[in-house]
């Protein structure tokens, strides 16, 4: 067998990773007038579209509250588009607006729903869909069960049967605000759907880089039979963003950063960090791993919380020389607000793989810069023979990084000799860039899970049991919250400055345990 020691792929063999395209089917968004559907659903759906990932027999209704009629619609498709592009040629953008259109409705009324039935019923005859439809909920949260049911209401959707054209949703991000809230989410829905109609969405599971997570772990044979505490250290988890609260403060003040981190993107990438491998990669299969992970995590112990988690806020602060508001004086924020921008977090984890090995879990708003970074400290070489020589220090331990974003790059730290006479060390780095390998292309995560939906494909979504599992290890420590004083909430909310690298205590949570953040 002949290894090629290359990392160049041709163009033929980039084409053939693509998944097949996805059949027809029209594609509906309930919140169409909301940032969302805006920012990212338009532009994923049209991506799909341009790629020929979805076939001609393919139409996208939007459905709200707000007034508007098809053409008015059309015209937010074409600025969505331009937006998210803007060297997208105008014929492209016309065709795909053309194939859009537009149903106002209340969410708990049936006249939308018996005018959406009429416009899906006449749509699905001329662009040929075959029935199919995939229903995204692109809403408060607080309105998905009350969709679900209206749809079912009104017929159009139901329990799924064998050979019938399939009708699934996909429920944005958050899924409930606590173990009961979530759980009786779940009973609602599957009042009316099936599990295998259900698409709970967690968009970081789209990205490329997190997904190759689990390719990194068990296609390489290096990795894994290290791969447990007798070799790793530690595992570190940053999502830092540069960016506040940016007119989502109605939404924030109500979840705070926990609740909108933790429970959803943290613990997914944690999960993908320990979990064991899957017997293949189906669907149930890497979320039964995943949910066994997250099972193994040991619940917090609330005696000593402070111990464990420490909660922060950003105050007035300076990027560059701009000054920066404190999150207490945005628009839309409770001035004596004691909601969360920023955390970290220790983890253990109770199973043979991962014993007392900590996963060091930090989040914040308005940081210094934006980053997404899970780095694994390996440990120390047994035994340092270059010890003995006085000039050469202990060398740094091996740290595998994987970052997620803005860049998107795997990274390994390794010691090698510096030339010249004497023995010194020093650490390099070995590193795989993604955007320099494949291209701008890598950034399409709504449309990689818009896509799978469309495939009847749940690897990248949350399953019932995953979503209350992660809820159940939060839930006790947000009622403790809850159940706080303003004095006390106070007293437990370190203030920190807007475009820094967080408060001190996050820092101190580490070093306790003699460790420290990896440095960019
Ligand atoms: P919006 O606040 O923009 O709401 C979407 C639409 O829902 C609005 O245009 C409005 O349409 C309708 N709506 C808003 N508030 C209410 C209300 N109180 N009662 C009834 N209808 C209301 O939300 P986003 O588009 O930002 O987000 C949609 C969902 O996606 C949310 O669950 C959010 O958590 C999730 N999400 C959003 C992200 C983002 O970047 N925006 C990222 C990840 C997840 P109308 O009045 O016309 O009916």
């Amino acid at each position: 067998m002949e290894i090629k020691l290359s990392s160049e792929i041709s163009e033929a063999g980039a084409e053939s990773c693509e998944i097949g395209a996805g059949g027809p089917c029209g594609y509906v968004i309930f919140g169409a007038s909301g940032d969302l559907t805006h920012r990212k659903l338009l532009p994923a759906v049209f991506s799909l579209f341009r790629t020929k990932r979805v076939p001609e027999e393919f139409f996208v209704v939007g459905f709200a509250r707000s007034k508007m009629d098809d053409t008015a619609f059309r015209l937010r498709v074409k600025d969505s588009l331009r937006q998210a592009d803007g060297n997208i040629p105008e014929s492209e953008v016309e065709n795909f607006a053309a194939r859009c259109f537009y149903v106002a409705g209340g969410y708990d009324l049936d006249d939308g729903y018996k005018q959406l039935q009429r416009v899906a019923e006449e749509l699905d005859q001329k662009y040929n869909t075959g029935g199919n439809f995939v229903f995204h909920l692109a809403t408060p949260p607080s309105l998905y069960a009350t969709i679900v049911s209206g749809l079912a209401r009104n017929k159009l959707v139901g329990k799924h049967q064998n050979n019938a054209p399939y009708h699934r949703v996909i429920v944005e991000k958050p899924f409930g605000h606590d173990f009961d809230s979530a759980n009786s989410l779940n009973r609602e829905l599957l009042e009316h759907l099936s599990e295998d109609q259900i698409f709970r969405i967690d968009h970081y599971l789209g990205k490329e880089t997190v997904q190759n997570i689990l390719m990194f772990r068990f296609a390489n044979r290096l990795f894994e039979p290290v791969w447990n505490s007798q070799h790793i250290d530690h595992v570190q988890i940053t999502v830092a963003e540069e960016l506040g609260v940016e007119g989502r403060a109605g939404y924030f003040e109500q979840t705070g950063l926990l609740r909108d981190m933790f429970q959803n993107h943290m613990l997914q990438l944690a999960a993908l960090v320990g979990m064991e491998p899957p017997v293949d990669l189906s669907a149930d299969s890497v979320r039964d791993e995943k949910v066994k992970f997250m099972k193994s995590i040991r619940p917090f112990d609330m005696d000593s919380l402070d111990k464990q988690l420490v909660r922060g806020q950003y105050g007035t602060g300076k990027s560059g020389e701009l000054p920066l508001k404190a999150y207490r004086e945005e628009e839309g924020v409770a001035p004596a607000s004691c909601t969360e921008t920023y955390f970290a977090m220790k983890l253990l984890v109770d199973n043979s793989c991962w014993k007392d090995v900590p996963f060091y879990l930090r989040a914040g708003k308005r940081l210094e810069k934006k980053q997404t970074r899970i780095a694994v400290i390996f440990k120390q070489v047994p035994h340092c023979m270059f010890a003995r020589k006085s000039f050469v220090v202990t060398p740094d331990p091996n740290v595998l990084v994987f970052d997620i974003q803005p860049q998107q790059r795997i990274s390994l730290l390794f010691q090698a000799k510096v030339p010249g006479a004497r023995i010194c060390l020093t650490p390099l780095n070995m590193s795989f860039d993604y955007r320099e390998i494949y291209g701008p292309k890598m950034d399409e995560d709504y449309s990689t899970l818009i896509l799978d939906c469309m495939l009847g494909d749940q690897t990248l979504y949350w399953r019932k049991d995953g979503v209350e599992t992660s809820w159940k290890l939060l839930s006790p420590v947000l009622k403790k919250w809850e159940a706080c004083s303003q004095a006390e909430k106070n007293s437990m909310l370190e203030l920190y400055a807007a475009g820094s690298r967080g408060p001190e205590g996050g820092n101190a949570l580490i070093e306790k345990d003699d460790r420290a953040w990896i440095a960019s």
